[in-house]
């Protein structure tokens, strides 16, 4: 029986989801891989479930670290940082936390939908700075209600933000690797330029990963033309995010509502000078409630590798 078997593991994780981790398990803490590596080589042998929040790289070399790893339990629905494959080959069990965030996230991108279209973030610094009674009325802006959306990627978080913008009288378009029953909604296969030449509104929730890297392509935010929206919840590269950039920039697009980016939390200081786009700081999941069921969920998944029962929600 080792002494220590969980590794808390990332600088991201919060005082108080460390100490219920620590209250339910012997543990050791490092905030990165360097203080991971300056560990004795004894203590790491002890760790057999490794607690991840972090969006840096850990592959094969951080694993090996580990002689005795049985599971890496990630904060998080996307695991794109995590090399699936190196942990498979090692029999590393790799878990997330899926579902218990797709309302917010889903919430999220609406609302950056909304911002985007009614100018919301001009209206209350119009207000605020007290421009109302010299300025006016803001210009008037874009109605979101009635148009068309197109989902890129219609999985668990797809999914919700697709009913929402249904229950908005959107029609809605979705591409998917296999079709999925839908109240008559128009599937385009994998054809994301298809997609956007049908709608106004192009809202991305695909993994991150290698695999996807710009399936938001130049040629596909090209065809969703002039009147376009952009929304990404997903992750900053699978968008082709200078081609994005050009085209905000070109007019050739009408805006972004953007909750991730390629290299966050830099995030290229052209957006920076764009009105017409509405910047988050990858916050989709981030609310009390949904924070805390991801925690327990990770750790009912450390629980459960370290008394030998099966995983919660397993990814390899
Ligand atoms: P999911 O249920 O697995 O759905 C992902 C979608 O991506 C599905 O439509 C799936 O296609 C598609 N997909 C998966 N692998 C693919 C591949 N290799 N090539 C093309 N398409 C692929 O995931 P989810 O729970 O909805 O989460 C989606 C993503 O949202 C996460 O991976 C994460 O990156 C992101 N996210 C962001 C935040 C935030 O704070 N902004 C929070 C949570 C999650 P099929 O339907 O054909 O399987």
């Amino acid at each position: 029986m080792s002494r220590t078997p969980l590794l808390i593991l990332g600088g991201g994780t919060t005082a108080e989801d460390r100490a219920r981790l620590e209250a339910a398990h012997a543990s050791v803490f490092a905030k990165d891989f360097d203080e991971l590596a300056a560990m004795d080589a004894e203590t790491r042998a002890q760790v057999r479930a490794v607690a991840y929040r972090g969006h840096y790289r850990f592959d094969g070399t951080g694993m090996d670290l580990l002689p005795n790893l049985e599971v890496i339990a990630n904060f998080g629905v996307g695991y794109d940082q995590i090399v699936v494959a190196d942990a498979t080959a090692r029999g590393v069990k790799v878990t997330n936390t899926p579902d218990v965030l797709n309302d917010d996230v889903a919430d999220l991108a609406v609302a950056m939908l909304l911002a985007q279209c009614r100018n919301m973030v001009e209206g209350d610094a119009r207000v605020r700075r007290g421009e109302w009674p010299q300025k006016g009325e803001l210009p008037l802006n874009r109605k979101m209600s009635g148009n068309k959306a197109g989902i890129v990627g219609l999985g668990r978080i797809g999914r919700e933000i697709a009913d929402r913008l249904a229950a908005f009288k959107m029609e809605i378009h979705y591409t998917s690797r296999s079709e999925k029953e839908t109240p008559g909604w128009t599937y385009h296969g994998n054809d994301v330029v298809s997609l956007a030449s049908a709608v106004d509104f192009l809202v991305v929730a695909i993994v991150g990963g290698p695999e996807t890297v710009n399936t938001v392509s130049r040629e596909a935010i090209d065809a969703l033309g002039p009147r376009g929206v952009i929304v990404n919840i997903s992750r900053g590269t699978t968008i082709d995010e200078d081609a994005m950039l050009d085209a905000l920039e070109q007019g050739r697009i009408a805006g972004a509502g953007l909750d991730v980016f390629v290299g966050e939390p830099k995030v290229n200081p052209r957006f920076f000078a764009l009105d017409q786009v509405h910047l988050q700081p990858h916050q989709g999941s981030g609310t009390v409630e949904t924070r805390r069921a991801m925690a327990m969920l990770q750790l009912e998944n450390v629980t459960a590798c370290l008394e030998g029962k099966p995983l919660k929600t397993p990814v390899n």
